[in-house]
């Protein structure tokens, strides 16, 4: 955007660093994806050597991971850390003060609740940060996506807006088509589904649940289709009935990524098939593993174990998400030779039907929750219609001003018209098996 002046008055001279940084980053990232396996062994060991070595100077790594790099390889000293938990990874940030190599550059916190409805507040670096998006922009290169056509973007990653949307007008250097980007839950799925059919675009990115409301919509009001060529997808499961409502209303195919908040990108969907993701080598290994933390077979499935290589600030090892996916040594839908996963399970849900039948998103966000109180757990479940119980799990018995305030949050972002009723437990009854959903709606 502000590039757009620079790309046209200073190049060869100058260019940005940010530009340069996404073009040689996203080189990188697919040099790595599709040359000879060798190259990501290397290049991933090399990463996890020298995080290893500098966690193992810090006393609160040591206290957590009782073995140390020696004369064992990186990846058989990653093998033999005990598996991160949620809570773990809590614990871990909370017992020290956040740093980085000087090189990282700055720390900013962030805070999720992620699939597993525990809160946690992290940390990344300016370059973390700057690795993980331009993974983002390395997949339009994977998809062969034309950047001079618009772009809409249906996003909770955004803040509330005045008008329909918010308009980012094309740029020379790297995405040369309009973006138009829009707050998820500032209007009901009706509203999303006339917006898209009334300002057409070559790409969305959404959410799969707010998509599949769009297609809803548009089939039940009959409203014009919109021509798209890619929906891209991030944070719930896609199943393949959504995948073929979107190629019959849209024309669209659906391009998913598999991602987490305190990793960035996991794994980005194969560009010649549905069904395999590919591994992000470049930013993280991913491990999937049986209920005894071995390895799965090719071909088989288990729980899904993450290690950040560029989160140095709050170090994801062998981190479990709570998900549940299908590992393959290598795609079998291209043949590429990074590690695939596919049947991706697990993921979150939040759908709320409103007394006049329309559909809405809703979020909430874990400092929506942590400004009401220092909450451990939280599952938010719908009892009936309008009435709602929300169950925590808190150290101390909860004040009245806490009590107070997140009755006001829960009326504010679900809705003034609903009840809502607090229950403190020692422990949230989730149910049997990894899946944790922090909102539990009525079945349809
Ligand atoms: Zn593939």
């Amino acid at each position: 955007m502000q590039h757009q002046n620079n790309a046209l008055l200073s190049w060869p001279h100058e260019v940005p660093a940010p530009v340069a940084h996404t073009l040689l980053d996203a080189h990188f990232v697919r040099a790595l994806e599709l040359g000879p396996p060798e190259w990501w062994q290397q290049w991933q060991t090399a990463r996890l050597a020298e995080m290893l070595a500098w966690l193992g100077l810090k006393d609160w790594w040591n206290a957590w991971a009782t073995s140390r790099l020696g004369p064992s390889s990186p990846i058989e000293a990653l093998a033999s850390l005990p598996i991160m938990a949620r809570e773990d990874f809590r614990n871990l940030i909370a017992s020290h003060e956040p740093e980085v190599p000087l090189e990282h550059g700055k720390l900013s916190s962030y805070s999720t609740s992620g699939s597993s409805g525990v809160p946690v507040t992290f940390w990344r670096s300016e370059m973390a940060l700057r690795i993980n998006s331009n993974h983002y922009w390395a997949d339009h290169q994977r998809q062969g996506r034309d950047l001079t056509h618009r772009m809409a973007v249906i996003t909770a990653y955004v803040n509330s807006h005045d008008g329909t949307h918010l308009t980012a007008p094309g740029e020379l250097w790297l995405q040369p088509g309009e973006q138009m980007t829009r707050l998820i839950s500032q209007f009901t799925i009706a509203e999303h589904a006339f917006w898209l059919s009334s300002h057409p675009a070559a790409y969305l990115a959404t959410r799969p649940d707010l998509l599949s409301g769009v297609l809803s919509t548009i089939e039940t009001l009959k409203i014009h289709s919109p021509s798209i060529t890619q929906v891209l997808t991030y944070g719930q499961t896609v199943d393949p009935q959504l995948r073929e409502r979107t190629r019959q209303v849209l024309g669209a195919s659906i391009r998913d990524r598999y991602s987490c908040e305190e990793v960035g990108p996991m794994a980005f969907q194969c560009p010649e098939s549905d069904d395999y993701y590919h591994c992000a080598v470049s930013n993280a290994v991913v491990e999937v593993v049986d209920p005894q933390g071995r390895h799965v077979r090719d071909g088989a499935q288990g729980n899904v174990l993450v290690t950040g290589l560029h989160q140095w600030a709050s170090p994801t090892m062998r981190y479990d998400l709570g998900d549940i996916a299908t590992w393959h040594a290598r795609c079998p839908g291209c043949g590429s030779t990074v590690p695939a996963l596919s049947r991706l399970l697990g993921r979150k849900y939040f759908l709320l039907q409103r007394p006049n039948g329309e559909w809405h998103h809703i979020r909430i966000l874990a400092d929506e929750w942590l400004g009401c109180a220092p909450f451990r757990e939280y599952r938010l479940v719908q009892t009936s219609a309008m009435a709602f119980r929300a169950e925590f799990v808190l150290d101390q018995p909860i004040t009245e001003s806490q009590s107070q305030a997140t009755i006001a949050m829960l009326q504010r972002l679900v809705g003034p018209e609903y009840t809502f009723e607090l229950a403190q437990l020692s422990a949230i009854p989730w149910p049997p098996g990894r899946k944790r959903q922090e909102f539990v709606g009525l079945m349809p």
